[in-house]
């Protein structure tokens, strides 16, 4: 089976680590998001590419969700000895080097497609990892505080407010110029099933199916989501402010309507919300609390399930 993932980070890629035992014979490509990337201390940083490749890879700090497992702080330390800013973004010593690499390629003109594709050799994540698109875009958060209004990065939103201030919109510069990775759309095309993890529908998955082509290619398949939403509140995170930004309730049900009938044909939820409904789409109700890997392996194939009814 040949099965193509729409993947943020934490969220995505415990359930892909669930997908992998589920299906180990299963052809699994990961389109993930790049919207939360960022440069800091001219580094290029991309969190959601890097918690799939060591989530899969064997290299996460399990307890985090992101980082390095065994991880130490010392050059962060140091830059903040010197002054530096940002101090609020937690890069550590080992996640640095994969940093360096990156950015280093990415100056000598590679494409981050194969960037990842470089890294990902290292950790063999046993999935084929593609960003989104090779193009530069951000997520930027317009919020308004004592210093008036104002957009800042993603990550300053997310990592440094807490999200504690309202996000007015989220924008996604750079999106309608932005052309997906090569490989994105042949990937879809040759797909089976498309699943939507149960990653942010806002700022990982929304994001993903903002780069012109994506949203189309995917719709026209069998899609499965899991929802990211259980019981009114997101699992883990702040998914409910970004959500409040685009104006959709915090529900499993409100997340369906917000993807809608013409992109899901299957959708997941906990048994607390199996009373869900939208014509047109087939809802199944499962655990969905991804406790540990055969946890998400159960939903996982749960989602797999489904996708084959459907397809
Ligand atoms: P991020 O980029 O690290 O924020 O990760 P994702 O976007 O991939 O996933 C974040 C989403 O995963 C949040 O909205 C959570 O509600 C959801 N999530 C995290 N753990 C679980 C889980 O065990 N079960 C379900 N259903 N959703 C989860
Ligand atoms: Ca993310």
């Amino acid at each position: 089976m040949r099965i193509v993932c729409l993947a943020g980070g934490i969220g995505g890629a415990r359930f892909l680590r669930g997908l992998r035992a589920a299906a180990p014979d299963a052809h699994v490509t990961v389109i993930g998001n790049t919207g939360d990337d960022i440069t800091l201390f001219g580094l290029r940083v991309c969190p959601d590419l890097d918690t799939v490749m060591y989530t899969l890879g064997g290299g996460i700090d399990e307890e985090q969700g992101w980082g390095r497992a065994k991880e130490t702080y010392v050059v962060k330390e140091e830059l903040a000895a010197y002054g530096m800013q940002p101090q609020w973004f937690g890069l550590g010593d080992r996640d640095f080097a994969t940093h360096i690499i990156r950015t280093q390629m990415l100056n000598a003109g590679y494409p981050l497609s194969q960037v990842t594709e470089a890294l990902c050799d290292r950790w063999r994540p046993g999935v084929r990892l593609i960003p989104m698109t090779d193009d530069p875009v951000e997520t930027h958060v317009v919020i308004e505080d004592e210093r008036g209004r104002r957009a800042i990065h993603f990550q300053e939103w997310w990592v440094r407010l807490r999200a504690s201030v309202p996000a007015e919109r989220i924008v996604l510069v750079g999106a309608d110029e932005a052309r997906p990775a090569p490989g994105v759309l042949e990937a879809v095309a040759e797909a089976d099933a498309v699943i939507l993890p149960p990653s942010n529908p806002v700022v990982s998955i929304g994001t993903i199916l903002q780069i012109p082509g994506i949203r189309d290619a995917v719709a026209a398949k069998t899609v499965v989501g899991v929802s990211p939403i259980i019981g009114g509140a997101p699992v883990r995170g702040m998914a409910d402010a970004c959500l409040a930004a685009i104006g959709v309730e915090t529900s499993a049900q409100a997340v369906l309507a917000h993807y809608g009938a013409d992109l899901i044909d299957g959708w997941l939820v906990a048994e607390e919300d199996a009373d869900v409904r939208l014509p047109g789409v087939r809802v199944v109700a499962r655990p969905l609390i991804m406790h540990d890997v055969s946890a998400a392996a159960e939903i996982a194939g749960a989602a797999l399930s489904l996708a084959r009814e459907l397809m």
